[in-house]
């Protein structure tokens, strides 16, 4: 858990970092490229300051603009338009027609000749409006131009250059104030989500501190709160409980096999053990002793019968109990099962009717289902009074066969209905086992198991003192069915092959 949560906060952080550092990164260029282009609009204002004062000069002064003629140094700006152009503090250039300098501010009187030379490239080339960058003395300094047209012969060209100091500046100090806010902003929120994703994770501690108590195996009787939200909290622990309901049932079921195995094989041993010791008793006459035994052997085949019922249960549990399926007529197997129920009847004082059998062939075990219907026989046989009727019918129809065996015995009660195919379940445990054929309760736990291994159903109605009524429904194979092309069915090569129902 607490991985997780310092997972999250860690997965979190680095995420805040990358936003961070993306942003920053952003911001910077976004903000070089704005001033950047202030600096040009700077540049072009220069440019527009001197074309100005120039225009200020020719219009209110007496002398001319560009009249005063140095004898050393040529042609310059009359001393009023210097004095003003010397307010500007950039690099200001002002050349005649013939790329005479006629004034050169201080910025650009201070540069070497080859800067100098270089700054006038850069500035010529700016001709028509568009601006140049050029590094100067290790400053990068974008020019801007204009021609000034005084009359036909007098033109002039104006250069000015502004510094790009600012706008290296600007990120210089945008990065210092990340470096100061950002780990403030990171530790803060590390913090935050720290404590966001333990909250976050409380109720799912709380989950696994409560299934850690249910689970101890004796408190699987208890249930998970389910929080009023209904998020995936509430649906995690429903889940749970419904799987906690699931182990709760099937370690009961587990418990009552196991006790209930153990009840069933301590009575013959039991039995078996007063047996042995009465035929070892040298009391004991040769006849008391040959009945001991016969009991003590009746005993070892009923426990042999038990063991091969809970194997037989066992290993369909596993799924390992494989069935041989092969094409079977079952209203012989079903004429059978009748046959052996009329002589065990004729014992009993019954009457078995076998009322309509029709006939049907399908794939299946024919030991198993003759095991499954002897058992539902047997019992209706044993569960009806003496002079009582028990009918057993085979019906077909489209795509599956009904066997059904009724009797008019002494019924189940309908609470005891659905606990019927349960194993070791019997209406009255006492009377049963006391009697002369007792059963296991196990004999309807395996034929259901029969049926759906066959891709059927087992089910009985039932009314005390009535009678049952147990009904076997088994699938037909497809080529039997008449809503089946029996044709498509049909491998040319190998004859006709069998579908299995699943
Ligand atoms: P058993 O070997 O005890 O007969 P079964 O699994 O075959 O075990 O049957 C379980 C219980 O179902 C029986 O003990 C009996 O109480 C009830 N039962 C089964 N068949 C009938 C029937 N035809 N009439 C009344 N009760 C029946």
């Amino acid at each position: 858990m607490g991985s997780i949560r310092s997972r999250l906060t860690a997965a979190y952080a680095a995420a805040l970092i990358t936003t961070l550092v993306v942003f920053a990164l952003a911001l910077l260029m976004a903000r070089r490229v704005a001033v950047y282009r202030d600096l040009e609009a700077l540049a072009q204002e220069e440019v527009q300051r001197v074309v100005n004062a120039i225009d200020i000069v020719r219009r209110t002064g007496t002398e001319p603009v560009f009249a005063k003629n140095d004898p050393l140094a040529g042609p310059k700006v009359s001393e009023r338009l210097q004095l003003i152009l010397e307010l500007l503090p950039d690099y200001i250039l002002v050349q005649n027609s013939a790329l005479y300098d006629l004034y050169a501010s201080r910025a650009v009187a201070v540069l070497s000749v080859q800067d100098r030379d270089v700054f006038s490239d850069a500035a010529r080339k700016t001709v028509g409006r568009s601006t140049q960058v050029v590094t100067l003395l290790g400053d990068q300094v974008i020019i801007a131009s204009r021609d000034v047209m005084l009359s036909a012969e007098a033109r002039y060209r104006v250069y000015a250059g502004t510094s790009t100091k600012p706008a290296s500046l600007a990120p210089v100090e945008l990065v210092r104030a990340m470096l100061i806010v950002a780990p403030l902003l990171i530790v803060l929120s590390i913090i935050f989500s720290h404590v966001i994703a333990g909250r976050a994770f409380r109720p799912i501690d709380q989950i696994v501190d409560q299934v850690e108590a249910i689970t101890d195996g004796r408190s699987l009787h208890r249930r998970l709160a389910i929080g009023a939200a209904g998020d995936e909290l509430a649906r995690l622990s429903a889940t749970l409980n419904a799987f906690i309901e699931r182990l709760e049932t099937s370690f009961g079921a587990l418990r009552r096999f196991t006790a209930d195995a153990s009840h069933e094989l301590k009575t013959p041993l039991t039995v078996m053990r007063v047996d042995v010791e009465r035929a070892m008793s040298p009391r004991s006459s040769s006849t008391e002793r040959a009945v001991a035994l016969e009991e003590a052997l009746q005993q070892v085949t009923r426990m042999a019968d038990l063991v091969d019922s809970l194997l037989t249960l066992a290993r369909a549990d596993e799924g390992r109990f494989d069935l041989y399926r092969e094409p079977l007529s079952l209203h012989a197997l079903v004429g059978e099962v009748v046959e052996t129920a009329k002589l065990l009847a004729e014992e009993a004082g019954l009457v078995v009717a076998a009322s309509k059998i029709e006939q049907a062939e399908i794939l299946g075990d024919a030991t198993r289902l003759r095991q499954l219907l002897l058992n539902l026989v047997s019992n209706a046989i044993k569960y009806t009074p003496r002079r009582g009727h028990v009918e057993i019918a085979l019906i077909r129809d489209v795509d599956h066969v009904v066997i059904t065996v009724r009797d008019t015995g002494i019924g189940i009660a309908a609470a005891d209905l659905p606990y019927v195919f349960e194993r070791f379940w019997r209406a009255d445990r006492v009377r049963s086992r006391a009697a002369d054929r007792a059963g296991f309760g196990l004999g309807l736990a395996i034929g259901q198991w029969i049926v759906q291994a066959h891709g059927g159903s087992l089910t009985v109605e039932s009314r005390l003192g009535r009678g049952s009524t147990f009904t076997v429904m088994l699938p037909l194979p497809a080529v039997d069915r008449p809503d089946v092309d029996a044709e498509a069915l049909v491998d040319h090569d190998r004859g006709p092959r069998m579908l299995t129902p699943d």
